[in-house]
Order: C-alpha cells, then sequence, then structure tokens
C-alpha cells in the first residue's frame, strides 16, 4: 500500500527530528492532487507508531487545495481555463496540490509530567 509507505516514511522523519523525545502533536499537510488517503494514512501511523516517538501523538491534517502559479506574477492562483488572470500567460502546473509535507511536530515537554 502507498499510504503504508508513506507512513514509514514519515516516522522516520519524526524518529529523525525528534532524536528520542516523544510528540504530543503532529501537523501534516496533503494536498488534494496527492492521491494520499488521510484516513488510510492516519490508520497506518496509528498502526505503526506503537513504541515509537509518534505513539500516543495527535495528528492533525490540512487538505491543500490545488492552485496554478504564475513564474511570472508569483502568484498562486485558482481558474479553469489555465491561464494567468494578472498577465494572460499560459500556465502548464500546478503550484501546490500534489505534496504531503510535516507541517510541523510539537514535542512532549517532559518538564510538564513531573
Ligand atoms: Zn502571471
Amino acid at each position: 500500500m502507498h499510504e503504508l509507505s508513506l507512513a514509514r516514511e514519515i516516522l522516520d522523519i519524526c524518529h529523525r527530528e525528534t532524536t528520542g523525545k516523544k510528540i504530543k502533536q503532529l501537523n501534516l499537510r496533503i494536498g488534494e492532487l496527492s492521491s494520499v488517503s488521510p484516513e488510510s494514512l492516519l490508520f497506518y501511523l496509528d498502526n505503526i507508531s506503537l513504541k515509537s516517538c509518534l505513539e500516543g501523538a495527535i495528528i492533525n491534517y490540512k487538505i491543500i487545495e490545488a492552485s496554478l502559479l504564475c513564474h511570472n506574477c508569483a502568484v498562486y492562483f485558482k481558474t479553469d481555463d489555465w491561464i494567468c488572470p494578472y498577465c494572460g500567460k499560459t500556465i502548464t502546473e500546478y503550484g501546490i496540490g500534489r505534496e504531503l509535507e510535516i507541517e510541523s511536530i510539537e514535542l512532549i515537554d517532559e518538564t510538564d509530567n513531573n
């Protein structure tokens, strides 16, 4: 499964970033064109996080709407005709909407617990 390998990658990144500390909250950004099913990704993350830095963490995600980017104007926008409304240039690809990213990782502050 596609989402299982993505979940493993996310967990790997978390391990590297946290250096053994526990994660309280993980915030993800999932592009609407990324072909990632958030439910499935969260399911696998929950499954593989046992005894890891991610165990018990709250995992949030934001769906990122696909937008076009005009390199001329450096502006993101949505349009059906693929033409920049500012300069009239034809756009050939999406600027955002295909990503799967970790937006932020919040660690458990261990001084809070005792
Ligand atoms: Zn433009």
